[in-house]
């Protein structure tokens, strides 16, 4: 399919080339914003880049510079220019699949400005901030589902919280403040009514006895303003710890979430069986490429695949094997596509591949490649060797199709395929130019 990354063929065209960067940037791009510890900018992403075997031969490919050789001296940096300009266009074209409708808009806006800019001038801030959006769109998938709302709703009320925290710390200090002004106050009424005491000629015993009280009523003011500010301290120290609890578990339930989320989104898109993509996906799947081909004009294709006979496994040798040989089905189609393709189960022994940017003939050949590679594998359980075989019907998609128009020209190949013998490819051109020998009906 298309042409191997590991091996790039000298006489590779400049869209073969700038496909094989595209898949390794949607990689890279993939690799990145599973990690949250890396940083995802068009340097990171640069970097990586360059250390992949296939960018390396492609950049040192003497077929990459062939064109500058004649002219100019700054004609090398023309040619940078034209090689960023393709390889940014083919990458926005595979962003455009991947990312979801509601960024669309904000693709199409980059691509406008791309479009009116020198590429060179622009490049960096360019890239940069399409790989944002690119990062948003990673972000958004782990961000949809009502824990989160939840998660949101707790931590609102704990920044609350912390808010009327510091209110009452506010109305605490002022509560102090009065509280040891009016100490203060105390303190100088007392010393004062000594010193009166003493200019006041009395007789020895009245002094004594008045210098007494007020010494006692200074201990009782002392006494009292410590028990107050040894209270105010154990509030705040409850305070605080149960603020400091709260952040523990609302920093645990984010991770959790994360967790969680990350799984849902899993399981929500992908068949349990085998793991492959399921019909939702498809269905999102086939709804993008439709926008994504009415904004560019590059044809995708679609690979309808029925197994063989597979009723028969069943029956021989039960349900338990036949959901195993689903399972391996998937792992081998996956030894063939690459990670632009999109394969999904699309009910029973039935999958469906979506291959963006592939016309009708290279879908034909990667289909060609697929069956040939079920037909040659064999199926080993316990002591029985199964062999399987797989009928494909391939059809390319148009501006004019909906979902269902492109796969009913799959499934009409299909139909044809099987009635050819199974085990074929069979392309929605074929079905026209067999139009006549067969009567087609609609499976579905
Ligand atoms: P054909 O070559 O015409 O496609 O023949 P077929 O036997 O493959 O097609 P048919 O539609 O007659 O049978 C499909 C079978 O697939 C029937 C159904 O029991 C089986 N099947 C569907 N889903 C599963 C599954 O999840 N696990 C297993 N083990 N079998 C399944
Ligand atoms: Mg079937
Ligand atoms: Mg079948």
């Amino acid at each position: 399919m298309g042409i191997d990354r590991d091996f790039i063929p000298e006489q590779a065209t400049v869209e073969e080339k700038l496909n094989v960067i595209a898949d390794e940037v949607l990689d890279i791009l993939k690799e990145l914003s599973r990690d949250s510890s890396k940083q995802l900018s068009s340097k990171s992403i640069a970097e990586c880049l360059l250390l992949k075997d296939s960018v390396k031969n492609i950049i040192e490919s003497p077929e990459a510079h062939r064109s500058d050789k004649d002219e100019s001296d700054n004609a090398g940096t023309k040619a940078d220019i034209n090689l960023l300009r393709d390889i940014t266009e083919t990458i926005m074209n595979r962003f455009s699949e991947l990312a979801p409708s509601f960024l669309g808009s904000q693709f199409a806006y980059l691509n406008d400005q791309y479009l009116n800019k020198t590429i060179l001038d622009e490049a960096g801030t360019w890239l940069n901030s399409s790989f944002r959006i690119v990062k948003k769109y990673f972000e958004s998938i782990t961000s949809r589902n009502e824990e989160l709302e939840t998660f949101i709703v707790d931590t609102m009320r704990y920044l609350h919280e912390t808010e009327e925290h510091v209110i009452s710390e506010v109305n605490s200090i002022q509560e102090t403040y009065n509280e040891n002004k009016k100490f203060a106050q105390n303190m100088s009424t007392n010393m004062e009514r000594i010193s009166q005491d003493f200019d006041e000629v009395k007789d020895l015993e009245t002094l004594k006895k008045e210098v007494m009280g007020t010494i006692s009523n200074i201990n009782k003011c002392i006494d009292e303003k410590s028990e107050l500010d040894m209270q105010r301290m154990k509030d705040k120290e409850n305070k605080l710890t149960s603020l400091g609890s709260r952040i523990k578990n609302i920093t645990k339930e984010a991770d959790d979430m994360k967790k969680k989320a990350e799984k849902l989104e899993q399981e929500s898109l992908h068949d349990e069986l085998t793991g492959a993509n399921n019909r939702k996906a498809y269905d999102d799947k086939v709804t993008e490429t439709i926008a994504g081909l009415k904004r560019y004009n590059v044809p995708s294709s679609l690979m309808l695949c029925d197994i063989d006979h597979f009723k028969k496994i069943n029956d021989t040798y039960g349900h338990i094997v036949g959901d195993l040989v689903l399972k391996k089905f998937v792992a081998l189609v996956n030894e063939k596509l690459r990670a632009t393709d999109f394969l999904a189960r699309y009910g029973g022994e039935e999958f469906t591949i979506i291959l963006p940017h592939i016309p009708l003939d290279k879908a034909q050949a990667a289909a060609e490649s697929i069956r040939e590679h079920i037909y040659k594998s064999i199926f080993s359980y316990k002591e029985n060797q199964i062999l399987l075989t797989v009928s494909i019907g391939v059809s390319t998609f148009s501006k004019e199709d909906t979902a269902g128009s492109v796969f009913e020209r799959a499934d009409r190949a299909l139909y044809l395929a099987k009635h050819s013998g199974r085990n074929v490819v069979k392309t929605e051109e074929e079905v026209r130019e067999n139009s006549d020998t067969y009567i087609m009906t609609a499976r579905k």
